[in-house]
């Protein structure tokens, strides 16, 4: 699921949530139920190591994903004049936290000596993620997940 999904639902539920510690366990837990609905890239996560073309689609995808992102965050802050609480910035760093620490573990497969300090946890980390997106199995196009994942961008953002 795209980051930019996970990082407007935490701006979202970060007004229902008293503090920081709250805003951010709560929406780290929230990424892995958000990642449970079907949005698309189920097949995709199969192949992202060791498909060198595949690898450099998914970079590209990841960088865009990453600025759209940052540019949410910008325009949230922008209808708050820049007042964004610590309990905002905490659920955001919840909500993308689990796909920032998928980003590592799959860094560190492709670097060796990475990989030989870290792989007792970042196998069984890439392993637990990748089984969340298979427990609905439902496949859908790559065009109706960006489309249904945008427009529930907008719709939250219509509502917050
Ligand atoms: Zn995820």
């Amino acid at each position: 699921m795209y980051l930019s999904l996970h990082t407007t639902v935490a701006i979202a539920t970060s007004n229902y949530l008293p503090n920081l510690w709250l805003a951010f366990i709560v929406n780290f837990i929230l990424h892995f139920v958000l990642d449970l609905i079907p949005h698309g890239d189920d097949e995709d996560s199969k192949k992202i190591i060791g498909d060198k073309t595949y690898n450099k689609t998914f970079i590209t995808i990841t960088l865009i994903d990453l600025l759209t992102s940052s540019a949410i965050i910008w325009y949230y802050a922008w209808t708050q004049n820049f007042n964004v609480s610590t309990i905002t910035s905490w659920s955001i760093l919840g909500g993308v936290l689990p796909d920032l620490v998928m980003g590592f573990a799959f860094f560190a497969k492709l670097h060796p000596w990475i990989y030989k300090l870290n792989h007792w946890w970042t196998d069984k980390y890439l392993d637990f993620h990748k089984k969340i997106h298979f427990i609905i199995k439902f496949q859908m196009s790559k065009i109706t997940a960006l489309f249904l994942q945008a427009a529930t961008i907008v719709l939250i953002f219509w509502f917050i």
